[in-house]
């Protein structure tokens, strides 16, 4: 068996979607701040008897996400029961969606040209948040059947950096369109690489391995670089030993820089899918459709072209106008460039401090005056040598302890220029002639 070993990953991604309430109940969902168990109802606590009723808010942002990721849209759609036995899902099982998810297919453009296809989008309630001490488990309710966007891709990824960059750009796409905050630090986004390594010529084969080692709910980029890095290099060991890796969920210890074993990965068949009967199937209607694909604005990739091709951008201005913080500038920008020079624009709103705060007038106006002051030294100290030249008095009034004589002569300045000289400058350079 040759050596040479590629890691080859799929991606699962988990997204808070941002709605007024929980998935299947009325309890708020703003609840990131909110004191333990305290935004519960028989619904999210799981107990007997309590109906879910589907958040359509919910249903319509993981649409949207699908459209804009170029997905199908199924027009049959329907939550399944999930079964599994853990302390943070009272009811035995996670409503989710198992054969008809609400979108299918789509990809996603890395800005280094590789596309990344994708299985499916999803929707499903979040379980609750367990604390382990030692020797109790407390458990919050408040994050159980909280709505839950699923991504998964295909196992196409070839690298830890590419793997980062799709959840970066992912995650700037759900903050540009408000489907979720994806504060990861929040909990708000979490990822879930699924990593194997196979032989060169299994690659060039387009073959997958027969197993694949799944690393739990990673809440930062950096973090998920290192974990794939450290199972490429724990399985390749592994399987250079002659002994396949075995098919189990491992969770990152960022102060060891390692993955450690979680429960074995059960196959779907084990999850004891079926479709949820309190829950009536969706149907969609293809107008439905038309409407939602009509509220889309132009989405950062898009804009990235337009603003380099058509608008006369440099890459790096574009770039950051459409993608990480700098998204948040986009519309700025757009109503900004129809009435002024684009490039102009971007430069103000990107490298010029008091820039972005302003509202559209009052950010022209500062444009039009800034345009036209002179903040030229060379220019200003012509004038300035000239103005001293023939106010001897005033010069004499401040060489003997008159200080306000320096504001007569920045006056002067300003009468010579047609108050387009910049003041502190010219106060400045009065003051070191002055001296000199
Ligand atoms: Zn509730």
């Amino acid at each position: 068996m040759t050596k040479d070993f590629r890691l080859i990953l799929g991606l699962e991604i988990h997204l808070h979607v941002k709605t007024a309430k929980k998935m299947f109940c009325n309890c708020s969902a703003d609840i990131y701040s909110a004191e333990p168990n305290t935004h519960v109802c028989p619904t999210c606590l799981g107990l007997p008897g309590a109906l879910p009723v589907p958040n359509k808010h919910a249903v319509e942002l993981t649409q949207l996400l699908g459209i804009a990721l170029g997905c199908t849209l199924n027009l049959d759609s329907r939550f399944d029961r999930k079964h599994y036995f853990y302390h943070d899902l009272p009811k035995g099982y996670q409503l989710s969606q198992y054969d008809q998810p609400l979108c299918v297919g789509g990809s996603l453009k890395l800005r280094n040209g590789k596309t990344i296809e994708l299985e499916r989008i999803h929707l499903e309630e979040d379980t609750a948040k367990s604390f382990h001490s030692k020797d109790d488990t407390l458990i919050d309710f408040n994050k159980s059947g909280m709505p839950l966007i699923e991504v998964v891709t295909k196992p196409v990824i070839t690298s830890a950096e590419d793997a980062a960059e799709f959840g970066r750009m992912l995650r700037d796409l759900a903050r540009f369109l408000n489907i979720s905050d994806a504060d990861m630090e929040k909990g708000q986004m979490r990822v879930e690489p699924n990593i194997s390594v196979r032989t060169v010529e299994m690659e060039r084969a387009n073959e997958l391995p027969e197993y694949k080692v799944e690393v739990k709910n990673i809440n930062s980029f950096k973090y998920m670089e290192k974990a794939i890095r450290y199972e490429v290099k724990r399985q390749t060991e592994i399987l250079i030993g002659g002994k396949m890796p075995a098919q189990e969920n491992r969770g990152y210890d960022e102060k060891a820089d390692a993955t450690l074993p979680q429960r074995s990965k059960e196959d779907a068949h084990d999850y004891r899918y079926f479709p949820d009967p309190d829950i009536p199937p969706m149907r969609f209607d293809q107008a439905y459709f038309d409407g939602l694909k009509s509220s889309m604005p132009e989405l950062p990739g898009a804009a990235y072209l337009r603003l380099t091709s058509v608008l006369g951008l440099s890459a790096v201005a574009a770039e950051m106008l459409t993608s990480g913080p700098g998204l948040g500038l986009l519309q700025k920008f757009n109503d900004l460039s129809q009435v002024a020079d684009p490039v102009k624009v971007a430069n103000l709103l990107l490298n010029k401090p008091g820039y972005r705060d302003l509202e559209k007038d009052e950010f022209l106006q500062k444009m039009q005056s800034d345009e036209s002051t002179i903040d030229d030294a060379d220019i200003i100290l012509a004038t300035v040598k000239n103005v001293i030249a023939q106010n001897n008095k005033a010069v004499e009034d401040y060489r003997s302890g008159k200080d306000s004589a320096i504001q007569y002569l920045v006056g002067q300045v300003m009468r010579e220029t047609k108050g387009k000289a910049n003041p502190g400058l010219s106060e400045e350079l009065i003051l070191k002639e002055l001296m000199s």
